[in-house]
């Protein structure tokens, strides 16, 4: 059986495969299908983007298919970036440059309000049109420096307390164990896992 991924993100590719090792999925990118469109994230939320993206890419693949939309809310700043994380900083979805701004913004704020969370829902859409949704949320604090080299956008920022260190200072696996995306997905693979098993 084979799973596409709606996304074009590689980052973000390799933390959904990961998750999903071990089940009888034969993974696929939405790259690998050049008619499928890029879909424009105008949802006003992060469920009404994943599943944006997941039909779209059911639309024109009728396979099984997931998408994941994430949003870094930081309380100090009301919840921004929010639903518009990847385009942060302007339309070009720089890593770099979303991230200088978030730590511009957050310049003189004190430690205790630097709270802010990762929050990502994934959205599964089975080939009959059937789809589900899952969510996670890790609760973080944003630093005033980079930290770490690993991970991709936000990460070098994120701490993550019980670990005591930041994302980027975690490999795949110990950033799947606690991150958003890892706690979304492990909910998105037992739905999966109880779906091919009903399949079977
Ligand atoms: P989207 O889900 O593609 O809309 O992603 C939103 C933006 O949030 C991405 O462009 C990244 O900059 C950032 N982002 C998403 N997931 C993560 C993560 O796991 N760590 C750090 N930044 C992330």
């Amino acid at each position: 059986m084979q799973l596409v991924f709606a996304s074009r993100n590689r980052d973000k590719i390799a933390e959904l495969s990961h998750a999903l090792e071990g089940l009888p999925l034969e993974v696929r990118e939405a790259a690998d299908f050049p008619w499928v469109p890029d879909v424009e994230e105008t949802g006003a939320t992060l469920e009404e983007n994943a599943l944006l993206k997941v039909r779209a890419v059911h639309a024109a693949t009728h396979a099984l298919c997931l998408a994941d939309d994430t949003g870094l809310e930081v309380d100090a700043l009301d919840g921004a970036p929010g639903v518009h994380s990847a385009r942060f900083a302007g339309p070009d979805q720089s890593y770099e440059k979303n991230l200088e701004k978030l730590i511009r913004l957050l310049e003189g704020c004190p430690a205790a309000r630097r709270t802010a969370r990762f929050r990502t829902v994934v959205a599964i859409a089975f080939p009959d049109g059937r789809e589900e949704t899952a969510d996670g949320v890790c609760e973080g604090l944003i630093l005033d420096h980079r930290q770490g080299t690993g991970g991709f956008g936000y990460d070098p920022v994120f701490y993550h307390p019980e670990s005591g260190k930041t994302f980027a200072e975690m490999g795949l696996k110990e950033k799947g164990k606690v991150s958003h995306r890892g706690l979304a997905m492990a909910r998105a693979r037992e739905i999966l896992a109880r779906w091919l098993a009903e399949s079977a």
